[in-house]
């Protein structure tokens, strides 16, 4: 067992087991339907030293999985030190990808490797080239990820297939996860779309106005397809049929999520948020206490990650969830 995993089940196990994202920078080379974020300005990329010191601090509060983002995190030029740091603190990472060329220039790849990347998580909306090209804003988007797939698998890196379920796909994910598989990602994760309250991190737009019954047609198409174990698809079945009852009705979705207590989002101005639904943060990241990390259980929303995630950490009605996260934990550990 490696020993990010080991980490992962000590603080599980002990209840120190937190998880967060970090924006890195509001830059972007993508210009999505669904997320505004390029447009802001100036152009935010955070401190060097006080990156590092950030995932440190969040080390501190247990975190031992964290997602770098952006806008676009590898448009950052300390991005690999960073992802290194945390590696140093055994924190198993992945840095989400819109622009996949990225990978290929500045040896990225490699860089990433030895800085101890767990995955890469390339954005995977359609199996089209023409309509990924339209909907990020990127020509040869298709051509530069396959060569970005191939590269990872050069490595130790892991690649995941991130795909948002979207207008122009929440009716063919059968197709989506296909042209995934074939183009060479080890896995498959699936975004539930939203849009968000917050002022930095702006989520939702024309891309994304799918109906709450086209969206629970669309989960419950991917758990068939979860199910017939053709792909690695990440999210558990317990949690889209979660975010299936939050859609039907709030009220009966079993699992609530806990964001700003066991899950986290840390925007460019190191400002700590429960997610990046919320507007309002807890406070900044190094001025905020372990007693400031005790927010109530909340079912506002239905965020992919933050409510994945959550799972863990429903009491005994985590036990099928980590069941089935044991099963594949080779998968994506
Ligand atoms: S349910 Fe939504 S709004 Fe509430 S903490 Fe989770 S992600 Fe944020």
């Amino acid at each position: 067992m490696n020993p990010k995993t080991r980490h992962i089940i000590r603080n599980y196990v002990t209840g120190k087991f937190r998880c967060s994202e970090f924006a890195l920078t509001n830059a972007c080379i993508a210009k999505c339907t669904f997320c505004s974020i390029w447009k802001q300005q100036p152009k935010v990329y955070v401190d060097r030293e006080k990156a590092l010191q950030a995932v440190n601090r969040l080390a501190d509060f247990g975190v031992s999985h964290m997602c770098f983002t952006g806008g676009e995190a590898l448009l950052h030029p300390n991005c690999a030190e960073i992802v290194a740091e945390a590696s140093r603190r055994k924190i198993h990472s992945a840095v989400l990808i819109a622009a996949p060329g990225l990978l290929l220039r500045k040896d990225m790849t490699r860089r990433l490797e030895d800085a101890g990347c767990d995955i890469v998580s390339i954005s995977f909306d359609s199996g089209d080239p023409a309509v990924m090209a339209e909907s990020r804003q990127i020509e040869n988007i298709m051509d530069e990820m396959r060569l970005a797939v191939e590269e990872a698998h050069r490595t130790r890196i892991k690649s995941m297939a991130s795909v948002l379920i979207w207008n122009g796909n929440y009716d063919k994910l059968d197709e989506v996860f296909e042209s995934a598989r074939q183009m060479g990602f080890d896995l498959i994760s699936l975004n539930y779309p939203t849009f968000s309250e917050s002022q930095v991190y702006e989520l939702g737009g024309e891309g994304i106005t799918l109906s709450r019954g086209q969206l629970i047609q669309s989960l419950e198409s991917a758990i068939a397809l979860k199910k017939e174990g053709k792909y690695k698809l990440i999210n558990s079945e317990p949690s889209m049929r979660n975010i299936i009852s939050y859609l039907k009705d709030p009220n009966t979705a079993k699992y609530h999520c806990r964001g700003g207590r066991r899950v986290f989002f840390v925007d460019w101005f190191f400002d700590l948020y429960p997610c990046m639904q919320l507007a309002k943060p807890i406070g900044n990241l190094f001025e905020v206490g372990e007693s400031d990390l005790r927010m109530p259980a909340c079912n506002a929303c239905n965020m992919s990650w933050y409510r994945d995630m959550s799972m863990f950490f429903n009491g005994p009605r985590s036990i099928p969830v980590l069941f089935e996260a044991m099963l594949h934990s080779s998968d994506a550990l």
